[in-house]
């Protein structure tokens, strides 16, 4: 096996083990802080990076919410919590997401986003037409009353970057292209009762360095080399930026996006305040066939 081979192994198997962790400690009067630090840590732990922020979006939020430097929230039923996570292995990512559900009666909702993971992965193959996949997922999901949603899809990913160029799309779609041996995907099926497209709100805690053009102030420059040398294209959370460099560096980091040198990523919400429901595996395809890095539906087999 190649050693790149081994790396996304590697970081596969972690984002797995994380998320088996989240299953056992998500409860009722979580702290969403202390949920997202202590799931950073143990990838830490178990010999990776965080890919980047935990997410841990709840109910009508879809997407891109992870924990600030004092966010007081706690998980209180009925929640649909998904936990989204990434482990890197020397740049090699898994991306890999589950959705746990607190006194809640969205067990339809989960168990259709559920199997749409699992359709797509029964379609995904080199050669295939990732818009045959986005179709399958649309499929599933409008077929059990539900609604894909449509402007969120899945990804290609390469070393350092998360989306490498290609989509894998949540409807039928003719806009994606084929996949081909040798390239590496997220598939992220999202299921709302909901209007079945997110919108951007206003704030967010998750940024990635766009790029690394000066900016002539000292110390916004150093901040954003350092940004660089750590993280590279991944994103990272605010929090990691409050640990560093406290006050100061959060300040520079508000700068840094002012000047469209650093990008924050606004949180995402049903736009009809739906409830959404999200699955995701990374997959990675060779000459010989698909290789699931993170597996996430078997974490909820007996
Ligand atoms: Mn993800
Ligand atoms: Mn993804």
């Amino acid at each position: 096996m190649s050693d790149e081979l081994e790396k996304w192994i590697a970081a596969g198997e972690i984002a797995h083990k994380a998320l088996g962790k989240a299953i056992e400690t998500v409860d009722e009067g979580s702290s969403l802080l202390h949920l997202a630090e202590s799931l950073e840590s143990y990838i830490r732990q178990l010999g990776a990076e965080p890919a980047f922020p935990v997410n841990i979006s709840v109910n009508e939020v879809a997407a891109h919410y992870s924990p600030k430097v004092e966010d007081r929230a706690i998980l209180q039923p009925p929640a649909v919590v998904k936990i989204d996570l990434g482990a890197s292995v020397d740049g090699f990512i898994a991306d890999a997401a589950i959705t746990i559900t607190l006194g809640s009666s969205h067990t339809s909702l989960v168990e259709t986003a559920k199997r749409a993971l699992r359709e797509a992965e029964h379609v995904l193959k080199p050669g295939v037409d990732l818009g045959e996949v986005g179709k399958r997922i649309e499929t599933t999901v409008t077929m059990a009353g539900f609604k894909p949603i449509k402007n969120l899809s899945g990804h290609s990913m390469s070393r350092y970057s998360l989306h490498s160029g290609k989509c894998v799309p949540n409807v039928s779609s003719s806009a994606c292209g084929r996949a081909n041996a040798g390239e590496v995907y997220a598939v992220e099926p999202f299921a709302t009762n909901g209007r079945g497209y997110v919108v951007e709100e206003e704030q967010g805690s998750i940024y990635r360095v766009s790029t690394l053009k000066v900016t002539g102030e000292d110390y916004l420059d150093f901040l954003l080399r350092e940004l660089w040398r750590r993280y590279r294209g991944l994103p990272f959370s605010e929090r990691w930026v409050h640990r560093e460099w406290g006050e100061r560096g959060m300040e520079a980091l508000k700068k840094l996006v002012s000047k469209q040198r650093v990008q924050l990523y606004p949180v995402l919400r049903e736009a009809g305040n739906g409830v959404v429901a999200q699955f995701e595996d990374t997959l990675v395809l060779t000459q010989r066939g698909v290789l699931n890095t993170t597996c996430v539906l078997e974490l909820f087999k007996r």
